[in-house]
C-alpha cells in the first residue's frame, strides 16, 4: 500500500545559508528556500529548540555546562582531581574522550556528554545540561519534544538515533520507509565536523555537498516508491564563521585577582564567556577586564530577542559575546582555535541557518525555533 504523502525533514548540522547560496545547493530538487535566524548559542541550544519549538529561556539549554555548585553532579570526582596526574596526560583529547564515556556511563547520562577541556577541579562547580537523550520519549520533560508530540498525535514516525553515523542514519531512514513510516526526522552531523576544519576550502565543501546531494536523492527516490507525494525539507541550525583571531580571556581572568568559585563563576564557550558574579568586587572588576577584548556584553533586550533571557540567571549574570570570528582560546571547549566556529552574533552573514523544501514554506517561518511548528503542522496533514 502506498501512502498519500511521506514527510521527510532532514537536519543537516551547520548547513548555513551562506554555504547553501555560495554552492547553489540542491536548487533544482528543493526550490523553496528560506534564510532563517539561528538559535543563539551552538548545537547544544539549537537542537533542543528544534526538537521542542521552545527557546533556551524556556527549555533551559544554552551552553553544555553552567556554573551551579549546588547542583553539580561531579562533586566527588572533582575532589579526586589530584589523582589525575600528570595533567598533560589527562588533558589529551583521546584520554578526555574516554574519560567522558566512562563518566557518562557512571552518571547514567543518556544525552550527549563530553568533558571537552573543562578542568576536572572545576567540575564540582558545574552542572551539565544534556543529561537526557533529547530525541527520545520524555527526553526534555516537562517540555514535550518532537517524539512526545508525534506520539500523542498517532503519527507513524521515525526519528534518527543521533549516536549513529550519517550513513547509518540514511540507511535507518530508508528502512523506516520500508516499514511503513510516513514522517521522518533524519539527523546528520558530519558536515559540522568538516566545516570546523575546512570551512575555507571551497572544493572540499563542494565535494561534501555533492555527497549529501546523492544521499538526499537516494532517500527521496526511496520515499517516492512508497507514496504518491514526497515532501522533502532540509533544515539546519546555524552556519560556520571563519576564524578571524583568538583571545585569551581565561588568562586575563587568572590575572584579575579574583578567585574562581569564590568571587565569580564562569563558563568559557568558544565564542562567549558567561560570568556569574558572586561578589560585588567581581561585578566591578570583570567588566573592566573584558573591556580590552573585541566583543561586548549582551543587553537585556538582546537576551530577550535571542530567547536566552532568564530572570534566574542560570545562563550567567552577564554574557560577553566575542566579535564574529574571534574565538576564546583556550576555552572550556578546546585548547586550540578551529578554522570555523558557530555561536557568534546571529546577524553575522555566516551565522544564518537555512530551510530548503520542495513544498512552499510558510511566511511565518523565520527562525530555527519555528521549524517545530512546521513539522507538527505537516505531520497533522498526513
Ligand atoms: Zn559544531
Amino acid at each position: 500500500m502506498k501512502h498519500k504523502t511521506i514527510e521527510i525533514f532532514l537536519f543537516i548540522d551547520a548547513l548555513g545559508w551562506k554555504i547553501v547560496t555560495d554552492h547553489q545547493f540542491l536548487t533544482g530538487l528543493l526550490p523553496f528556500r528560506k534564510k532563517t535566524g539561528m538559535q543563539f548559542g551552538y548545537s547544544s541550544s539549537a537542537i533542543p529548540t528544534i526538537l521542542s519549538g521552545r527557546t533556551p529561556a524556556e527549555h533551559g539549554h544554552l551552553g553544555l555546562f553552567r556554573f551551579a555548585p549546588e547542583a553539580s553532579p561531579f562533586k566527588t570526582l572533582s575532589r579526586l582531581a589530584f589523582l589525575f596526574t600528570p595533567a598533560a596526560f589527562w588533558d589529551r583529547g583521546r584520554v578526555r574522550h574516554h574519560l567522558s564515556l566512562l563518566l557518562k556511563k557512571y552518571y547514567g547520562f543518556t544525552g550527549y556528554f563530553q568533558l571537552y577541556r573543562m578542568p576536572l577541579w572545576k567540575l564540582k562547580f558545574m552542572d551539565y545540561c544534556e543529561k537526557q537523550d533529547l530525541f527520545t520519549a520524555r527526553g526534555m520533560a516537562p517540555v514535550a519534544n518532537l517524539h512526545d508530540t508525534l506520539t500523542a498525535r498517532g503519527v507513524k514516525f521515525h526519528i534518527s538515533d543521533w549516536h549513529l553515523s550519517d550513513k547509518e542514519n540514511y540507511l535507518a531512514a530508508e528502512k523506516a520507509i520500508e516499514n511503513g513510516k510516513n514522517f521522518l526526522f533524519v539527523y546528520t552531523a558530519s558536515l559540522d565536523g568538516l566545516l570546523h576544519d575546512r570551512v575555507g576550502d571551497f572544493q572540499v565543501v563542494r565535494r561534501k555537498l555533492d555527497e549529501i546531494r546523492q544521499q538526499v536523492e537516494s532517500l527521496y527516490q526511496k520515499a517516492e516508491k512508497h507514496a504518491e507525494k514526497v515532501h522533502f525539507t532540509i533544515i539546519s541550525d546555524h552556519g560556520m564563521t571563519p576564524l578571524a583571531g583568538t583571545v585569551d580571556v581565561m588568562g586575563a581572568m587568572a590575572e584579575s585577582g579574583l578567585v574562581f568559585g569564590k568571587d565569580y563563576g564562569a563558563c568559557y564557550d568558544s565564542t562567549m564567556a558567561r560570568f556569574y558574579y558572586l561578589t560585588e568586587k567581581a561585578a566591578q572588576v570583570i567588566p573592566r577586564v573584558m573591556q580590552s577584548f573585541p566583543g561586548r556584553f549582551l543587553s537585556k533586550e538582546e537576551e530577550i530577542r535571542y530567547g536566552i533571557y532568564r530572570a534566574d540567571r542560570i545562563f550567567g549574570d552577564s554574557i560577553f559575546l566575542l566579535d564574529a570570528g574571534i574565538q576564546i582560546v583556550p576555552s572550556d571547549m578546546g585548547g586550540k582555535p578551529l578554522n570555523g566556529m558557530h555561536g557568534f552574533i546571529p546577524e553575522n552573514e555566516h551565522s544564518f541557518a537555512a530551510a530548503l523544501s520542495n513544498e512552499a514554506l510558510p511566511e511565518k517561518l523565520e527562525q530555527v525555533a519555528d521549524y517545530f511548528d512546521l513539522m507538527i503542522e505537516r505531520a497533522e496533514q498526513l
